[in-house]
């Protein structure tokens, strides 16, 4: 499709954003049913945006739920609709089996909880979504898509933003290559984590839980963007460093700031950084002929805002979470990986180990091999 100036420009609904994406994100009806979730981990992501999207999901709904803490799990069969019986703790999971009511297991905890979660889903023979960062080394990763491809499920990983109507027109632009390949290209993505904060009570600032610091948590977001703008393709090498530590006893085994680079076989390059310091957030890449600007919101749950040489496109706000449940559960209906698929995330996945052998090796450069 060519991206003319009044196309791009025009006043968009966000259905009339998607039918101009390439790829397809309703399906005429996945089933007769709507899909059943069960949510594993109910902390803040589950609270805050997973459980409440349901709401506006058309083809998911929850039905269940696993948690360490009984009484919980009640409170949200009652609040949620579902039976008691739908209440795994995280060593029942594999019960599941036995429940129709549940078809996929949307894995929410700590990020090295991930593969042991995704691992007893798949035995539970139930399609899964796993958070971001998929998992915390290249090896979990291999394990969980093993895991699913014996079990014969789907895996996904919880990149909402590949479902978001903003940055679907971002990628809409690398695809159709109107502006050219985008070739320099910066990217930061922040927040100051809080100053009272331990490791004990923490786990994104305790390396065992985590993988990493900043650059797990929101680092990631950035690296997806890049390789957004690079049609998907993997950098050829990175090079990083860790930054300043301004409070080294909480950020005791991980780091609080790391910078790095991303060099790709077409000649592109991106700068990028990420902090547990700094709430600084931004995108912007070149190409020959534009460029793009995704202000200080990219990565936000809402207020996307795309510019571009050719203008300013504000999109209707959607629920990013809803959109990206009843995308996956649509692809999966028509036969398809969802395109936040275990492959994208592993790839991802080892960008990260990349850039830490990097930062740990004083910035030499480190080939990727996906
Ligand atoms: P959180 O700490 O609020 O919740 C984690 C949940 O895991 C809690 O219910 C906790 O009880 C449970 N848990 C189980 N075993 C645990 C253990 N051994 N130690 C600690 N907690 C344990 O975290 P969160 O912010 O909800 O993040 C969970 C996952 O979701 C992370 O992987 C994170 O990266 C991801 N996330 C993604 C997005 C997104 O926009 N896609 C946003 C926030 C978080």
């Amino acid at each position: 499709m060519k991206l003319n100036r009044r196309a791009f420009l025009g006043t968009l609904s966000t259905a009339a954003a998607a039918t101009l994406l390439p790829r397809r994100i309703w399906a005429e009806e996945p089933g007769q049913r709507k899909k059943g979730f069960a949510l594993v981990g109910l902390g803040n992501y589950s609270t805050t945006e997973l459980a409440p999207a349901f709401r506006h999901t058309k083809h998911c709904r929850l039905a269940g739920v696993v948690t360490g803490d009984p009484a919980k799990g009640r409170r949200w069969a009652r609040q949620y609709g579902f039976p008691e019986t739908s209440i795994y703790n995280y060593d029942t999971m594999e019960k599941m089996a036995d429940n129709p009511d549940i078809d996929v297991v949307y894995v929410v905890t700590p990020n090295a909880l991930h593969r042991r979660h995704v691992e007893a889903a798949a035995r539970a023979g139930k399609h899964v979504i796993t958070e971001k960062p998929m998992a915390t080394s290249v090896a979990d990763c291999d394990a969980m898509i093993a895991a699913c491809k014996k079990a014969g499920v789907h895996l996904a990983v919880g990149y909402r933003l590949h479902y978001d109507p903003c940055t679907m027109a971002l990628i809409q632009i690398a695809e159709d290559g109107h502006f050219g390949p985008f070739k320099s290209i910066r990217g930061a993505n922040g927040f100051r984590f809080p100053d009272d904060a331990t490791p004990q009570k923490y786990w994104r600032i305790n390396r065992k839980l985590s993988g990493g610091g900043p650059l797990m948590d929101m680092g990631v977001y950035v690296i997806q963007e890049v390789c957004m703008t690079k049609v998907e393709a993997a950098p050829a090498s990175v090079t990083a460093g860790f930054g300043e530590n301004s409070r080294p006893a909480m950020f005791n085994t991980v780091e609080e700031n790391i910078h790095w680079t991303m060099d790709f076989a077409d000649g592109a390059h991106a700068d990028c950084k990420t902090s547990y310091e700094n709430s600084e957030t931004y995108f912007h890449a070149t190409a020959p002929r534009g460029w793009i600007d995704m202000g200080s919101s990219p990565f936000f749950y809402r207020g996307q805002v795309l510019r571009t040489n050719l203008g300013e496109r504000r999109f209707h706000p959607v629920n990013q979470q809803a959109l990206q449940m009843d995308g996956m559960v649509t692809e999966w209906a028509d036969g398809l990986e969802a395109r936040a698929s275990g492959e994208m995330g592993r790839r991802d996945v080892i960008i990260l180990e990349a850039i830490y052998e990097s930062a740990r090796n004083g910035g030499k450069r480190v080939s990727v091999v996906v």
